[in-house]
Protein backbone atom coordinates (compact mmCIF):
# COMPACT_ATOMS: atom_id res chain seq x y z
CA UNK A 1 0.00 0.00 0.00
CA UNK A 2 1.21 3.76 -1.24
CA UNK A 3 1.84 5.68 2.23
CA UNK A 4 -0.17 8.74 2.15
CA UNK A 5 1.53 12.26 2.88
CA UNK A 6 0.77 15.54 4.54
CA UNK A 7 2.26 18.20 3.99
CA UNK A 8 2.38 20.70 7.14
CA UNK A 9 2.07 24.52 5.93
CA UNK A 10 2.40 27.22 8.92
CA UNK A 11 1.15 30.37 7.74
CA UNK A 12 1.04 33.88 9.70
CA UNK A 13 -0.03 36.66 7.20
CA UNK A 14 1.01 34.54 4.22
CA UNK A 15 -2.50 36.24 1.96
CA UNK A 16 0.22 36.74 -0.62
CA UNK A 17 1.86 33.85 -1.12
CA UNK A 18 -0.93 31.47 -0.45
CA UNK A 19 -2.73 31.06 -3.53
CA UNK A 20 0.40 29.99 -5.23
CA UNK A 21 1.77 27.87 -2.63
CA UNK A 22 -1.43 26.41 -2.64
CA UNK A 23 -1.44 25.07 -6.32
CA UNK A 24 2.17 24.58 -6.27
CA UNK A 25 2.12 22.17 -3.48
CA UNK A 26 -1.46 20.18 -4.85
CA UNK A 27 0.50 20.13 -8.25
CA UNK A 28 3.22 18.09 -6.52
CA UNK A 29 0.74 15.95 -4.38
CA UNK A 30 -0.95 14.92 -7.53
CA UNK A 31 1.88 14.48 -9.74
CA UNK A 32 3.63 11.60 -6.82
CA UNK A 33 0.11 10.36 -6.20
CA UNK A 34 0.44 9.63 -10.26
CA UNK A 35 3.61 8.15 -10.07
CA UNK A 36 2.43 5.89 -7.48
CA UNK A 37 5.03 6.87 -4.80
CA UNK A 38 2.27 8.50 -2.66
CA UNK A 39 -1.40 7.92 -1.36
CA UNK A 40 -3.86 9.78 -3.61
CA UNK A 41 -5.17 10.56 0.00
CA UNK A 42 -2.24 12.88 0.49
CA UNK A 43 -3.30 16.09 1.82
CA UNK A 44 -1.74 19.68 2.38
CA UNK A 45 -2.62 20.97 5.91
CA UNK A 46 -2.23 24.85 6.09
CA UNK A 47 -1.63 26.36 10.01
CA UNK A 48 -3.26 29.82 10.50
CA UNK A 49 -0.98 31.00 12.80
CA UNK A 50 -3.18 33.88 13.71
CA UNK A 51 -2.89 35.86 11.17
CA UNK A 52 -4.10 39.46 11.05
CA UNK A 53 -5.21 39.42 7.38
CA UNK A 54 -6.82 37.15 4.93
CA UNK A 55 -4.79 34.19 5.22
CA UNK A 56 -7.78 31.91 7.00
CA UNK A 57 -10.37 33.11 4.51
CA UNK A 58 -7.99 31.96 1.65
CA UNK A 59 -7.62 28.97 3.67
CA UNK A 60 -11.24 28.07 3.86
CA UNK A 61 -12.15 28.63 0.59
CA UNK A 62 -9.26 26.73 -0.83
CA UNK A 63 -10.54 23.81 1.42
CA UNK A 64 -14.18 23.96 -0.08
CA UNK A 65 -12.57 24.02 -3.58
CA UNK A 66 -10.85 20.83 -2.67
CA UNK A 67 -10.66 17.87 -0.29
CA UNK A 68 -6.84 18.25 -0.88
CA UNK A 69 -6.46 21.70 1.39
CA UNK A 70 -7.44 21.29 5.12
CA UNK A 71 -6.66 23.96 8.17
CA UNK A 72 -6.65 24.71 11.56
CA UNK A 73 -6.76 28.45 12.84
CA UNK A 74 -4.90 28.82 16.31
CA UNK A 75 -6.51 30.96 18.42
CA UNK A 76 -3.66 33.55 18.38
CA UNK A 77 0.04 33.62 17.05
CA UNK A 78 2.07 31.35 18.39
CA UNK A 79 5.22 31.78 16.56
CA UNK A 80 6.58 29.52 13.98
CA UNK A 81 8.00 26.48 15.77
CA UNK A 82 4.43 26.03 17.95
CA UNK A 83 2.71 26.81 14.76
CA UNK A 84 4.42 23.28 13.45
CA UNK A 85 4.16 21.77 16.07
CA UNK A 86 0.27 22.28 15.86
CA UNK A 87 0.25 21.22 12.82
CA UNK A 88 2.16 17.97 13.41
CA UNK A 89 0.02 17.00 16.31
CA UNK A 90 -3.05 17.01 13.79
CA UNK A 91 -1.83 14.49 11.38
CA UNK A 92 -3.40 11.00 11.18
CA UNK A 93 -1.05 10.20 7.73
CA UNK A 94 1.93 7.68 7.63
CA UNK A 95 4.84 10.69 6.63
CA UNK A 96 4.66 13.94 6.58
CA UNK A 97 6.67 16.96 5.42
CA UNK A 98 6.76 19.96 6.74
CA UNK A 99 7.37 23.33 4.28
CA UNK A 100 7.21 27.07 4.78
CA UNK A 101 4.48 28.99 3.38
CA UNK A 102 6.54 31.22 1.08
CA UNK A 103 7.86 28.16 -0.99
CA UNK A 104 11.68 29.49 -0.47
CA UNK A 105 12.16 25.64 -0.06
CA UNK A 106 12.58 23.61 -3.34
CA UNK A 107 8.95 22.05 -3.59
CA UNK A 108 10.90 19.18 -6.12
CA UNK A 109 13.18 18.50 -3.26
CA UNK A 110 9.85 15.98 -1.53
CA UNK A 111 10.21 13.91 -4.64
CA UNK A 112 13.49 12.72 -3.03
CA UNK A 113 12.26 13.22 0.43
CA UNK A 114 10.05 10.35 -0.32
CA UNK A 115 12.21 8.20 -2.01
CA UNK A 116 14.20 8.30 0.76
CA UNK A 117 11.26 7.01 3.01
CA UNK A 118 10.82 3.94 0.63
CA UNK A 119 14.38 3.39 0.89
CA UNK A 120 13.78 2.98 4.72
CA UNK A 121 14.60 6.27 6.14
CA UNK A 122 12.28 7.88 9.03
CA UNK A 123 13.72 11.19 8.70
CA UNK A 124 14.72 12.93 5.80
CA UNK A 125 16.48 16.81 6.17
CA UNK A 126 15.87 19.71 3.39
CA UNK A 127 19.74 20.90 3.71
CA UNK A 128 20.30 23.94 1.58
CA UNK A 129 23.39 24.03 -0.38
CA UNK A 130 22.99 27.22 -1.30
CA UNK A 131 21.90 30.43 0.36
CA UNK A 132 22.62 33.37 -1.78
CA UNK A 133 18.84 34.31 -1.41
CA UNK A 134 19.14 35.05 2.32
CA UNK A 135 20.77 38.64 3.24
CA UNK A 136 24.61 38.57 3.86
CA UNK A 137 23.66 39.45 7.71
CA UNK A 138 21.46 36.25 7.94
CA UNK A 139 23.87 33.53 6.50
CA UNK A 140 26.69 35.44 8.68
CA UNK A 141 24.57 35.10 12.17
CA UNK A 142 22.93 31.54 10.40
CA UNK A 143 27.09 30.24 10.34
CA UNK A 144 27.95 31.61 13.95
CA UNK A 145 25.30 29.95 15.39
CA UNK A 146 25.26 26.65 13.86
CA UNK A 147 29.20 26.67 14.57
CA UNK A 148 28.27 27.93 18.40
CA UNK A 149 25.44 24.89 19.03
CA UNK A 150 28.27 22.38 17.72
CA UNK A 151 30.75 23.98 20.49
CA UNK A 152 28.53 23.69 22.78
CA UNK A 153 28.09 19.56 22.13
CA UNK A 154 24.12 20.22 20.83
CA UNK A 155 23.91 17.76 17.60
CA UNK A 156 22.21 19.21 14.62
CA UNK A 157 21.92 19.42 10.97
CA UNK A 158 23.82 22.55 9.30
CA UNK A 159 21.94 24.21 7.63
CA UNK A 160 18.84 22.56 7.82
CA UNK A 161 15.53 24.40 9.02
CA UNK A 162 12.49 23.12 9.34
CA UNK A 163 11.46 21.42 5.91
CA UNK A 164 11.80 17.50 6.23
CA UNK A 165 10.09 14.16 6.31
CA UNK A 166 8.98 12.19 9.15
CA UNK A 167 7.20 9.00 9.12
CA UNK A 168 5.05 8.46 11.53
CA UNK A 169 6.96 6.03 13.74
CA UNK A 170 9.70 9.53 14.14
CA UNK A 171 6.61 11.65 14.54
CA UNK A 172 5.02 10.15 17.50
CA UNK A 173 8.16 10.40 18.73
CA UNK A 174 9.04 13.76 18.34
CA UNK A 175 5.62 14.64 19.85
CA UNK A 176 6.23 12.49 22.89
CA UNK A 177 8.63 15.07 24.05
CA UNK A 178 6.94 17.17 26.00
CA UNK A 179 9.06 20.26 26.28
CA UNK A 180 7.49 23.71 26.30
CA UNK A 181 10.04 25.66 24.51
CA UNK A 182 10.36 23.40 21.35
CA UNK A 183 13.29 23.81 18.95
CA UNK A 184 12.52 21.72 16.56
CA UNK A 185 15.55 21.27 14.69
CA UNK A 186 17.36 20.21 18.19
CA UNK A 187 14.38 17.76 18.83
CA UNK A 188 14.60 15.75 15.74
CA UNK A 189 17.97 14.59 16.20
CA UNK A 190 17.60 13.65 19.71
CA UNK A 191 14.84 10.90 19.12
CA UNK A 192 17.15 9.25 16.32
CA UNK A 193 15.38 7.43 14.08
CA UNK A 194 17.26 6.41 10.57
CA UNK A 195 18.07 10.00 9.14
CA UNK A 196 18.86 11.35 5.76
CA UNK A 197 19.10 14.52 4.00
CA UNK A 198 18.17 16.09 0.85
CA UNK A 199 20.12 18.57 -1.04
CA UNK A 200 18.29 22.12 -2.65
CA UNK A 201 19.10 25.89 -3.49
CA UNK A 202 17.07 27.93 -0.82
CA UNK A 203 15.12 30.67 -3.21
CA UNK A 204 14.25 33.99 -2.04
CA UNK A 205 10.72 34.45 -1.24
CA UNK A 206 8.14 34.80 -3.72
CA UNK A 207 5.87 37.10 -2.49
CA UNK A 208 5.16 39.05 1.23
CA UNK A 209 7.71 39.90 3.88
CA UNK A 210 10.19 37.69 6.53
CA UNK A 211 7.70 36.97 9.14
CA UNK A 212 11.55 36.28 11.29
CA UNK A 213 12.82 39.81 12.21
CA UNK A 214 15.95 39.84 13.92
CA UNK A 215 14.13 39.94 17.41
CA UNK A 216 12.28 36.51 16.59
CA UNK A 217 15.74 34.88 15.14
CA UNK A 218 17.39 35.68 18.51
CA UNK A 219 14.64 34.68 20.70
CA UNK A 220 15.14 30.93 18.51
CA UNK A 221 18.67 31.07 19.42
CA UNK A 222 18.34 31.52 22.72
CA UNK A 223 15.81 28.86 22.72
CA UNK A 224 18.18 26.31 20.58
CA UNK A 225 20.89 26.76 23.29
CA UNK A 226 18.87 26.70 26.47
CA UNK A 227 16.83 23.37 25.69
CA UNK A 228 19.61 21.49 24.23
CA UNK A 229 22.62 22.20 26.52
CA UNK A 230 23.79 23.23 29.57
CA UNK A 231 27.28 24.18 28.58
CA UNK A 232 26.93 28.13 29.55
CA UNK A 233 26.01 26.82 33.33
CA UNK A 234 29.28 24.93 32.78
CA UNK A 235 31.20 27.68 31.59
CA UNK A 236 30.15 30.32 34.18
CA UNK A 237 31.13 27.73 36.71
CA UNK A 238 34.81 27.36 34.94
CA UNK A 239 35.03 31.35 34.51
CA UNK A 240 34.28 31.53 38.54
CA UNK A 241 37.34 29.10 39.58
CA UNK A 242 39.53 30.63 37.21
CA UNK A 243 38.66 34.22 38.07
CA UNK A 244 38.94 33.05 42.28
CA UNK A 245 42.38 31.53 41.19
CA UNK A 246 43.94 35.04 39.76
CA UNK A 247 41.90 36.79 42.71
CA UNK A 248 43.77 34.58 45.42
CA UNK A 249 47.09 34.78 43.73
CA UNK A 250 46.63 38.97 43.69
CA UNK A 251 45.56 38.91 47.15
CA UNK A 252 49.00 37.04 47.94
CA UNK A 253 50.83 39.78 46.15
CA UNK A 254 48.50 42.12 48.01
CA UNK A 255 49.61 40.95 51.51
CA UNK A 256 52.86 40.76 49.98
CA UNK A 257 53.67 44.21 49.28
CA UNK A 258 52.10 45.46 51.95
CA UNK A 259 54.37 43.65 54.29
CA UNK A 260 56.84 43.95 52.77
CA UNK A 261 56.81 48.11 52.57
CA UNK A 262 55.37 48.80 48.85
CA UNK A 263 52.43 50.59 49.30
CA UNK A 264 49.51 49.97 46.72
CA UNK A 265 49.38 53.13 44.22
CA UNK A 266 46.49 51.69 42.29
CA UNK A 267 42.86 53.63 41.83
CA UNK A 268 42.83 52.56 38.16
CA UNK A 269 43.38 49.29 39.06
CA UNK A 270 41.32 48.33 41.83
CA UNK A 271 38.08 50.25 40.10
CA UNK A 272 38.72 48.24 36.98
CA UNK A 273 38.74 44.44 38.59
CA UNK A 274 35.61 46.15 40.35
CA UNK A 275 34.35 47.20 36.90
CA UNK A 276 34.94 43.60 35.41
CA UNK A 277 33.48 41.52 38.55
CA UNK A 278 30.79 43.75 38.72
CA UNK A 279 30.37 42.63 34.91
CA UNK A 280 30.89 39.29 35.13
CA UNK A 281 29.03 38.62 37.70
CA UNK A 282 25.91 40.31 36.03
CA UNK A 283 26.08 38.32 32.95
CA UNK A 284 26.74 34.98 34.91
CA UNK A 285 23.54 35.88 36.45
CA UNK A 286 21.56 36.83 33.44
CA UNK A 287 22.39 33.42 31.64
CA UNK A 288 21.49 31.93 35.13
CA UNK A 289 18.16 33.49 35.16
CA UNK A 290 17.53 32.48 31.70
CA UNK A 291 17.69 29.01 32.67
CA UNK A 292 15.61 29.73 35.38
CA UNK A 293 13.39 31.50 32.93
CA UNK A 294 13.40 28.11 31.29
CA UNK A 295 12.39 26.07 33.68
CA UNK A 296 9.44 28.45 35.03
CA UNK A 297 7.88 28.11 31.69
CA UNK A 298 8.81 24.29 31.41
CA UNK A 299 6.88 23.61 35.06
CA UNK A 300 3.74 25.64 34.08
CA UNK A 301 3.34 22.91 31.12
CA UNK A 302 0.84 25.70 29.35
CA UNK A 303 -0.61 24.14 25.97
CA UNK A 304 1.60 25.44 23.02
CA UNK A 305 -1.44 26.19 21.19
CA UNK A 306 -5.45 26.49 21.33
CA UNK A 307 -7.31 25.63 17.97
CA UNK A 308 -10.49 27.82 17.63
CA UNK A 309 -11.31 26.58 14.55
CA UNK A 310 -10.76 24.03 11.93
CA UNK A 311 -11.66 23.72 8.32
CA UNK A 312 -13.77 20.44 8.92
CA UNK A 313 -15.87 22.85 11.57
CA UNK A 314 -16.75 25.45 8.54
CA UNK A 315 -17.76 22.92 5.83
CA UNK A 316 -20.12 21.65 8.19
CA UNK A 317 -21.70 24.65 9.14
CA UNK A 318 -22.01 26.15 5.20
N1 LIG B 1 5.42 31.80 10.53
C1 LIG B 1 4.47 31.43 11.47
N2 LIG B 1 4.36 32.15 12.63
C2 LIG B 1 5.17 33.22 12.92
C3 LIG B 1 6.18 33.56 11.97
C4 LIG B 1 6.27 32.84 10.78
O1 LIG B 1 3.71 30.48 11.25
O2 LIG B 1 5.02 33.82 13.98
C5 LIG B 1 5.53 31.04 9.27
C6 LIG B 1 5.53 31.87 7.99
O3 LIG B 1 4.22 32.11 7.53
C7 LIG B 1 6.31 30.97 7.05
C8 LIG B 1 7.29 30.28 7.97
O4 LIG B 1 6.76 30.40 9.29
O5 LIG B 1 5.50 29.98 6.44
C9 LIG B 1 8.68 30.87 7.92
O6 LIG B 1 8.64 32.26 8.11
P1 LIG B 1 9.43 33.28 7.18
O7 LIG B 1 9.44 32.81 5.78
O8 LIG B 1 8.87 34.62 7.42
O9 LIG B 1 10.89 33.16 7.81
P2 LIG B 1 12.30 33.23 7.04
O10 LIG B 1 12.20 32.33 5.87
O11 LIG B 1 12.46 34.66 6.66
O12 LIG B 1 13.27 32.74 8.08
MG1 LIG C 1 10.83 32.26 4.48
Amino acid sequence: MLPALTLVVPCYNEEESLPITAATLAAKLEELAAKERIDASSRVLFVDDGSADGTWSIINSLSKSSRGFTGIKLSRNVGHQNALIAGLEHVTSEICISIDADLQDDVNAIDAMVEHYHDGFQVVYGVRRDRSSDSLFKRKTAKAFYSLMSKLGVESVDNHADFRLLSAKALKALLSLRETNVYLRGMVPLVGFPASSVYYDRSARFAGESKYPFRKMLALAIHGVTSLSVAPLRLIAILGLTISFFAGVLSIWVIASKLFGHPTQGWASTTLVTFFMGGVQMLALGVVGEYIGCIYLEVKRRPKYFVERTTKDENCQG
